[in-house]
């Protein structure tokens, strides 16, 4: 059995009020798999880069036991890439390059090794070839979980549609959830959201946490407190890679489990946001993480006498 994710592997460039990087490694399913492989061990991506994208980079995610099988390299194409300045409250950025290179004719190849696929997380990168990967797993699996941003929104609504109707979670952040329901209140977002397919959604709210829906249930789970926060980038990716690399480690999917996933998924982008890029999430631990998740339940544990 086994969690695959795809997701852009690629080369970022990020602008915040702590300073400026050039081309550094990035992308939806680096962030993501990096995240889940602390929680789970049999983590398959599925991706694409171009020959510009060095072989230490690829290591970056081997050294966790990521399996790269399912990741092309194309001779002569340059790697997906992405360069975004965060504004000083870091909740927001600009989108100042997006150049699809190996993206714009990426056809995923899901090798035959990852057919015991039983999560899946369909993480940010072009609707179709999200659509492409569900269709090539010969068997559904138990859990597929959808990431996805305002830029497939504006170019690809259609298609992502027909993903939605397809998956059972999906993660978006508010403005997100804003823009595709057109409602305001994130109540009534997140009932639109759901009749488009997805059962259950994660609404994030960057420093103000994230709630889920399921059921006729809401869970609030709240964001570490933090006193810097140098880089959000993959902060969402980082996220979703938790959540569902928590879930395929419990191995049950109910509403209580994925509680707890919120609560992983929360932690492992709290980490994400503390260095550049990539960088603290290559080097954490599971003791890290224990002491992370128990300040979790600190943060927000409450009795009321009487
Ligand atoms: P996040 O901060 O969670 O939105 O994720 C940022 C990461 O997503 C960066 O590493 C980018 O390389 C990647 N990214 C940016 N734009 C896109 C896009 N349109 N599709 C897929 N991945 C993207």
């Amino acid at each position: 059995m086994s969690l695959v994710i795809i997701g852009t592997i690629a080369y970022d460039a990020i602008e915040t009020p702590f300073g400026k990087t050039d081309k550094i490694v990035g992308g939806a399913a680096t962030f993501a798999g990096l995240a889940a492989s602390y929680l789970y061990d049999r983590v398959k991506l599925v991706g694409v880069v171009g020959e510009d994208f060095g072989d230490d980079n690829l290591d970056i995610l081997r050294s966790k036991g990521i399996n790269l099988d399912g990741v092309q390299i194309k001779e002569g194409e340059k790697s997906f890439f992405w360069s975004g300045k965060y504004h000083n409250d870091m909740n927001s950025r600009d989108t100042l390059v997006t150049e699809l290179n190996v993206l714009a004719d990426f056809d995923p190849i899901v090798p035959d090794s990852y057919q015991d696929c039983e999560y899946l997380l369909l993480g940010n990168l072009t609707p179709q070839v999200q659509l492409t990967t569900l269709d090539r797993l010969q068997r559904k699996p138990k859990l597929v979980v959808l990431d996805t941003m305002n830029f497939w929104m504006d170019i690809a609504l259609d298609d992502l549609l027909r993903v939605l109707k397809r998956v059972d979670v999906l993660t978006i952040n508010d403005a997100e959830a804003r823009q595709l329901s057109g409602e305001y209140s994130l109540v009534k977002a997140a009932e639109k959201i759901r009749q488009l397919g997805p059962k259950y959604l994660i609404i994030k709210k960057g420093e103000h946490g994230a709630l889920l829906f399921g059921g006729d249930r809401i869970f609030a789970a709240p964001a570490l407190p933090l006193a810097e926060v140098y880089d959000p980038t993959g902060a969402g990716d980082a996220f979703a890679g938790g959540f569902v690399g928590y879930l395929a480690k419990v191995g049950t999917v109910n509403f209580n489990n994925m509680k707890n996933a919120v609560i992983f998924g929360s932690a492992l982008a709290s980490f994400c946001v503390e260095q550049f890029g990539t960088e603290r999430l290559r080097e954490l631990d599971g003791n890290l993480i224990n002491e992370r998740i128990a300040r979790f339940t600190e943060l927000s544990k409450f009795e009321i006498e009487g």
